[in-house]
């Protein structure tokens, strides 16, 4: 019955002079989304946009814009001509149709942008509400809590009615204008900070470190599954696979045990701002909450910032991992994280790492390192693999499991 999804921009209408902007970059990316949807039509004024159907099936269509960030909140609508006959008929239909279990109480919101039409929003409230009830059983209104709301809106180009609204993913459009590093672990936290950073907006490019022989195969490819998801809401991605051995046998034979936890995130800091320089990355986006392990109290975190001044972006600073994990389910990342396959930190985590390291300590450790040739070995050595969100499409996210 629905032949239409209306999509409502939430923040990006506030953007001013710069919502041209935002709402191209919103259409490239539900263009994209839409794409292997045949026949699927979109149009746009300038505080929304309709997805003409054309028979496919919302229940695919609504999963996929799901994962847009810039869209507020959906809806299913029919379309009807300025004539409050089909008004009325299709307001019943999509009472009727509502979706979930059947809604018990209802009221209509009516809007009328367009004024040619010679109905004022509140006597079509009462009209069509006055047609719902003589037509349905078992249904009456309620205007403060319903359980379906009805909305109509009048808009020069046809009269749009819904009834089913779900909710969008938030946030602003992804711009390759603004990039951040992502530090990927094979973790349960880094991809969901991956997924809020590019929720505000913002384009990532994935650094993973990795130590081989000391760490498996298996566990970056683990890292590669989880790049792979975050495809779904940001667009082809890049990864770039770090070789950290050197580095991390550098600090195994110089650094004192208790310190090597703090000299090793100190070194990943260094290399990850050099590689943002080389791809004009802005920032350093990490999964890191404050407090949740050694690495991450207040002391580490200013002892191992010291070594860059870029941005760092921390989503999850706040957060408990009971919130962090529901983000993880949410998005589809938890399964691949739990995958038990050891990462570099583990293997070389000291018994008791220092919970208070002390910037002047870490200076004078590091003394014994030539940090400036690992970090352009470490360089050298990295491989950049692309992720494309198209090819994951077409084979199936579900091959990763
Ligand atoms: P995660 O669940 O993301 O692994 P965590 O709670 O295990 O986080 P740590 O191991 O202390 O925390 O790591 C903190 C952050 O440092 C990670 O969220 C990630 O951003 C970064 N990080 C840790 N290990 C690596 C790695 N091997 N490669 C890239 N980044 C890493
Ligand atoms: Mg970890």
């Amino acid at each position: 019955m629905y032949d239409q999804i209306i999509i409502r921009y939430g923040e990006i209408a506030l953007k001013g002079k710069n919502q041209k902007e935002f709402v191209d970059l919103l259409r490239n990316r539900v263009k994209q989304k839409v794409s292997h949807f045949t026949g699927v039509e979109i149009n746009m004024t300038f505080d929304r946009m309709y997805i003409k159907l054309n028979g496919n099936d919302h229940e695919e269509v609504i999963p996929k814009l799901q994962e847009v960030f810039g869209i507020h909140s959906m809806s299913l609508a029919l379309k009807t001509e300025h004539d409050i006959e089909a008004m009325k008929d299709g307001a019943l239909r999509a009472v009727k149709d509502a979706g979930g279990d059947a809604p018990r109480t209802f009221k209509v919101t009516s809007k009328r942008p367009y004024k040619n039409f010679p109905i004022s929003s509140q006597e079509l409230n009462q009209i069509i509400g006055a047609h719902i009830l003589k037509n349905t059983e078992n249904i009456t209104v309620d205007v403060h809590n319903p359980d379906t709301e009805v909305r109509v809106e009048v808009k020069r180009n046809g009269t749009f009615i819904s009834c089913n609204h779900f909710e969008g993913a938030g946030g602003l459009p992804i711009s390759r204008n603004n990039r951040v590093m992502l530090m990927l672990s094979g973790g349960i936290d880094s991809p969901v900070a991956g997924y809020l950073t590019m929720k505000r907006g913002v384009k990532i490019e994935m650094v993973h470190f990795h130590s081989p022989p000391f760490t498996s195969e298996r566990s970056r490819q683990k890292v590669e599954d989880l790049a792979k998801i975050l495809t779904k809401f940001g667009g082809d991605l890049l990864l770039h696979v770090v070789h950290f051995t050197e580095v991390q046998k550098a600090i195994q034979s110089n650094i004192p045990s208790n310190y090597s936890m703090t000299i090793m995130r100190r070194m990943m800091m260094r290399i990850t701002e050099r590689l943002a320089e080389k791809n004009e990355a802005l920032g350093i986006a990490t999964g890191e909450s404050l407090g949740q392990v050694a690495s991450q109290t207040l002391h580490s975190m200013n002892t191992i910032n010291e070594v860059t001044n870029y941005p760092i972006i921390r989503p999850l600073i706040a957060m408990d991992k009971v919130e962090i994990m529901k983000i993880a389910h949410k998005i589809g990342t938890y399964d691949v994280s739990i995958r038990p396959y050891e990462d570099c930190c583990t293997v070389f985590l000291p018994d008791a790492p220092k919970t208070r390291p002390k910037r002047k300590n870490a200076q004078k450790f590091e003394q014994s390192l030539d940090i400036e040739s690992l970090i352009e070995e470490a360089i050298s050595k990295t491989e950049t693999v692309t992720l494309r969100e198209k090819e994951l499409i077409n084979k199936g996210f579900e091959d990763l499991f």
